[in-house]
Formats: C-alpha cells, sequence, structure tokens
C-alpha cells in the first residue's frame, strides 16, 4: 500500500482507499498511523460525530441502522463505525450481519464498518479516534461510533462524540443497571428502545426519576425517547433529538468543550503507547530488571526506580 496515493484517494472520497487506510489504522503500525493522521487531522472535524452505547442486546446495531436510514432520508452522508469488543478475529461475522441488515449499504452515502476493539496493544479502542480520523476526512456529514457499554473504556469513547446516544431496553440493561455502569452520565439522549415490550413505561419512568436528581438546571436536557427500532418507530425523534443537540452545542461552547476532552484522551493514549514501546526498547526491559534487583535488596526504594526510568525514556527516544 502506498499510504500517500491511499491519504490523496480518501480525501478524494474514493471508498477502496477509505477501506484501506482504516485498515491500516486498525493494525496500529505507528509509522503508517502516524501519517495518516497527520494528513488527515486538518481536514476533519466538519463531521457530526454521534456515539452510540448501551448494553447488549438492547437493540444498538438495529436502532443504528435506522439511524443511518433517517440521516440518509435528510440527504446525509453517514460512515458507522462499530466497535466490536469481541476477539480481532470475529470482527468480519458481525459486518456480515451489518451488510446483510442495512440494504442501504448499496448507497454511495453509507460506509459501515467493524473494528474490533482489542488490538495487540492489549488496550481497548485505541483505534478509534483515528479511524473517526479517517472517516470524518473522507467527507461524511455524519459518523456513529457504536460501541457496547460494558467496559468503562468503551462508554468513554462513545462519549467522546459530539453527542452521545445512550440505548436502553426495559429489562435488559435498564436504568438502574446503566446507572451502575457509569453510561447514564454520558448521555445526551436516552432512547428507551422495545418500546412494544412490556416495562418500557417502567424503564422511562425509572429513567426519569434519576435524571431528575441530576439536571442541571442551565445544561442540555437529555430527552428519553421511546423507539421501536425493529420497526423503525420513532426514530425520527432520535435523529431530530441529535440534531437539537448539536445546534445547542455548537451554540455555546460545549462542543468545542467535548472535542478538547476527545483531543486530551487521544494524545494521553498516544503519550501512554510512546511510553510503553520506549519501554520495551530499553534494552527489553532489561532497565527494568538492573533496577529491580536495587529495589529488592532495599538500596532503592519502587518511586525511585521509576524515577530512573522515566529519566531514561525522556533522553533515549525509541
Ligand atoms: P445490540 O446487541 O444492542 O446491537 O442489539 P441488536 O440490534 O442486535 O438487537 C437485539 C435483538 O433485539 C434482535 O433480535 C433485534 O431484532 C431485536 N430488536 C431490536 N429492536 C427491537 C424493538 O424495538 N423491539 C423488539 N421487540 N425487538 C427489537
Amino acid at each position: 500500500m502506498d499510504t500517500a496515493t491511499e491519504i490523496e484517494g480518501v480525501l478524494a472520497g474514493r471508498r477502496r482507499s477509505l477501506a484501506r487506510l482504516l485498515s491500516a489504522v486498525e493494525a496500529g503500525e505507528e509509522q503508517t498511523v502516524r501519517e495518516v493522521v497527520a494528513a488527515l487531522h486538518p481536514h476533519t472535524g466538519r463531521a457530526h460525530t454521534i456515539g452510540v452505547t448501551g448494553s447488549p442486546g438492547v437493540g444498538k446495531s438495529t436502532l443504528t441502522g435506522q439511524l443511518v436510514a433517517e440521516q440518509r432520508r435528510r440527504g446525509r452522508r453517514v460512515a458507522v463505525l462499530a466497535v466490536d469488543p469481541s476477539s480481532p478475529f470475529s470482527g468480519g461475522a458481525l459486518l456480515g450481519d451489518r451488510v446483510r441488515m442495512a440494504d442501504q449499504v448499496m448507497d454511495d452515502g453509507v460506509y459501515i464498518r467493524s473494528m474490533a476493539s482489542r488490538g495487540h496493544l492489549g488496550g481497548l479502542s485505541w483505534a478509534t479516534p483515528q479511524a473517526v480520523t479517517v472517516m470524518d476526512a473522507a467527507g461524511f456529514d455524519v459518523v456513529v461510533v457504536e460501541t457496547v457499554g460494558v467496559g468503562q473504556a468503551e462508554v468513554e469513547i462513545a462519549s467522546l462524540a459530539d453527542s452521545t446516544v445512550v440505548a436502553l431496553a426495559p429489562g435488559m440493561g435498564d436504568a438502574v443497571q446503566a446507572a451502575k455502569a457509569g453510561i447514564l452520565e454520558v448521555a445526551d439522549v436516552f432512547v428507551v428502545n422495545k418500546a412494544d415490550r412490556e416495562g418500557a413505561e417502567r424503564t422511562v419512568r425509572e429513567l426519569q426519576g434519576m435524571l431528575d436528581m441530576t439536571a442541571d438546571p442551565d445544561g442540555w436536557t437529555p430527552p428519553i425517547l421511546r423507539t421501536v427500532a425493529s420497526r423503525g418507530e420513532g426514530v425520527d425523534a432520535v435523529a431530530d433529538a441529535l440534531d437539537r443537540h448539536l445546534t445547542w452545542a455548537s451554540d455555546g461552547p460545549h462542543r468545542q468543550a467535548r472535542r478538547r476532552t476527545a483531543a486530551r484522551v487521544q494524545v494521553r493514549e498516544i503519550v501512554l503507547a510512546a511510553v510503553r514501546r520506549r519501554m520495551r526498547g530499553l534494552g527489553d526491559g532489561e532497565a527494568l530488571e538492573a533496577v529491580l534487583d536495587d529495589v529488592v535488596a532495599r538500596r532503592t526504594d519502587p518511586y525511585s526506580a521509576a524515577d530512573s526510568l522515566l529519566d531514561r525514556l525522556g533522553t533515549e527516544t525509541s
């Protein structure tokens, strides 16, 4: 792959280049990702990024598929990044399902991609911000990042979008569970999906009760919307709420503040990855092993040992 050619391709909106650069980002080869992000970052910031999170089974993929269709009806080009919590090898199955599910994939204005969240660095969705950069630079109006709201990191990734949807369903991943998982705080829009099922009204009431306790009178009040995603019902109201949230956030400091938080997380992750890499560069752990003798023999303490390694990390480049 010639990275420079594919970068041009993405900027020209070519799907094959988009697919290649997303694969490169997912593979995570440092020099390539660096080149891609440096070239594309100046061309980003235009897309409305939307995070969708919620427990497995609440209907996120169905909802996302319907949201894509609704955004298309509004004339927008949409990319979806489904962050798959399972192993990198099962990503294809999920994508296959989506492709079957979303009949709008034949349309040039839609691009759906799934990505494993656990890369070989052992970290989480570390490639997600970089993948969003590629999709944004490709000129999509809306970029949806769908994550399973099970781990803190998955929830965090969804919360870094301009607008975040938290999906719940009666009985599964209900309001109390969501509160425990810490996903309520990140919501700009709540969706109680499977509104055709018994218990939906109770979930709405529980949620309302929790929101009343935490309401910020000067802030955005997250609406609670009912959907039957499998029939596409209520999805237009979700799209409306997302539009309203974007307008609200863009009129004030909120969208910029959110983007600053996203930048902070991204830069911090890059720093931590560099530290890990340099640590390995220090004689593949030999330097660490050497100071451990001193720690164990009580000639030095763990903090001083760490300081001596950090000093060396600063001076020795990878
Ligand atoms: P995800 O794991 O959160 O992505 O959930 P899926 O989108 O895969 O949906 C899980 C199951 O719920 C599937 O069998 C869907 O067909 C079904 N489902 C999705 N939305 C609704 C709905 O609004 N009502 C009902 N009854 N079932 C739904």
